[in-house]
């Protein structure tokens, strides 16, 4: 029997990879759904090569404007929803089993989390999701037994790492410490003066990855990682002074586990994300991803460093997001969104993204985020705030 699966977000980055690794096996894969936001041209493409039984086009005037592109082709049976209910449904209909969470930002969290209530296996590179959360997030998936498997690089390394039949949310035995490791961005070693000049165009040129704009940019002032700290507090159980994060330019280790008896185990491969999707498709076993072999001469040498925090304001202020707790994390995601939005459209320089997660930081308490109901309220909240500082900082 196939497996039947559903991507969220299947125009973006992720998505394109998740295609690509699923069109090598598909003899194992039944896609069901595909849902993209705006971007019908490569939805449509898409729906030829993979014949979804259903799509999602959130905005409903590319949705109506998609009915219409479908009806005279080949694939003229396939259903056109649209709205952002609509991505909670395909993601639990009853003939999907596992399911992609490739959205960008908070926008995912409803329908990654509607899979995780409905017990399928959920492969979540929607890291914002889970951050903004939390427990919730984490509280679902024990409950309905869903089957958590991490597609960040980091944390898949680490899930990589941990003992055999490792769970998600566990604390493994005999771990003492996550080594995350980050490549540094593409202004690890700018002077530090010059980063308030950062233009988007540079801030998305990363050295060793090709991602969307939003995580680019969060690579570039370190948030990225601070988030992924925060993941990996949650996905394994650790505390935040468990994890250390690690600079290492040439991202060949995408991370390691310290053990008690001194045992360190890393994996390592070339920077492509279709490993660590490949590797979560095919768990526990393990397939052909398409990546070229890690030619480890011409790899030829690793470096490792401590990150600078003052090069990189948003890693303390993740670390103090996390310490706070409560609706903190929530509050850090959401102005870090904004902000970031705000930086692609050249309303804020660089350096002020992390000025307007502090000071919107500083206007929230860290009250208690243990329902859903609170959470969406302070991300609402956190966004409003960020978005009048970023109007009282441009006059
Ligand atoms: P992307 O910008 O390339 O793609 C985003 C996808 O989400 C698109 O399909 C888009 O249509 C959809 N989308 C955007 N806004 C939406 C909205 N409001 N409602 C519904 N759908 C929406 O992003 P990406 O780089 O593929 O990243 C996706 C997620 O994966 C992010 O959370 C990112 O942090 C995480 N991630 C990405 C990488 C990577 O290499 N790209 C690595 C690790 C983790
Ligand atoms: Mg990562």
């Amino acid at each position: 029997m196939k497996k039947g699966i559903c991507i969220l977000g299947a125009t973006g980055s992720i998505g394109v990879s998740t295609l690509d690794v699923v069109a090598r096996h598909s003899h194992l894969y039944k896609v069901i759904a595909l849902t993209a936001n705006t971007n019908i041209v490569d939805l449509y493409e898409q729906c030829l090569v993979h014949h979804p039984e259903v799509v999602v086009v959130v905005n409903e005037a590319k949705a109506e404007e998609f009915k219409v592109q479908l009806k005279d082709s080949p694939v003229s049976d396939i259903e056109v929803l649209s709205g952002v209910k609509a991505l909670e449904h395909v993601a639990t209909l009853d003939n999907v089993d596992s399911v992609m969470a490739a959205i960008v930002g908070a926008a995912g969290l409803l329908p990654s989390l509607a899979a995780a209530k409905a017990g399928k296996t959920i492969l979540l590179a929607n890291k914002e999701a889970l951050v903004m959360s939390g427990t919730i997030f984490m509280q679902a998936v024990t409950d309905s037994g869903a089957q958590l498997l991490p597609i960040d690089s980091e944390h898949n390394a680490i899930f990589q790492c941990m003992p055999a039949a490792y769970v998600s949310g566990m604390q493994a035995k005999g771990v003492r410490r996550i080594l995350l490791t980050a490549s540094g961005g593409p202004f690890r070693s700018m002077p530090i003066e010059q980063m308030r000049d950062v233009t988007p165009a540079q801030a998305v040129a990363h050295p060793n990855w090709d991602m969307g704009r939003k995580i680019s940019v969060d690579s570039a002032t370190m948030m990225n990682k601070g988030l992924e700290m925060i993941e990996a507090c949650l996905l394994f159980d650790m505390q935040p002074e468990q994890i250390q994060i690690v600079i290492h330019p040439q991202s060949v280790i995408h991370s390691m586990v310290d053990y008690v008896d001194g045992t360190v185990l890393a994996q390592m491969g070339n920077p492509d994300m279709r490993i660590p999707i490949a590797y979560s498709l095919a768990w526990p076993e393990r397939f052909d991803s398409g990546v070229a072999p890690l030619d480890i001469f011409k790899v030829a040498r690793m470096d490792f460093e401590e990150p600078n925090l003052q090069r990189f304001p948003c890693l303390r202020l993740a670390y103090q997001a996390i310490h706070a707790g409560g609706i903190m994390p929530t509050v850090l995601n959401a102005a870090n969104e904004i902000a970031v939005e705000a930086f692609l459209n050249e309303q804020l320089r660089f350096t002020d993204i992390a000025v307007i997660i502090e000071h919107t930081m500083a206007k929230f308490e860290a009250t208690t985020a243990d329902t859903l109901e609170l959470v969406l309220a302070a991300d609402a909240e956190a966004r409003v705030v960020a978005n009048h500082l970023i109007v009282a900082l441009s006059h």
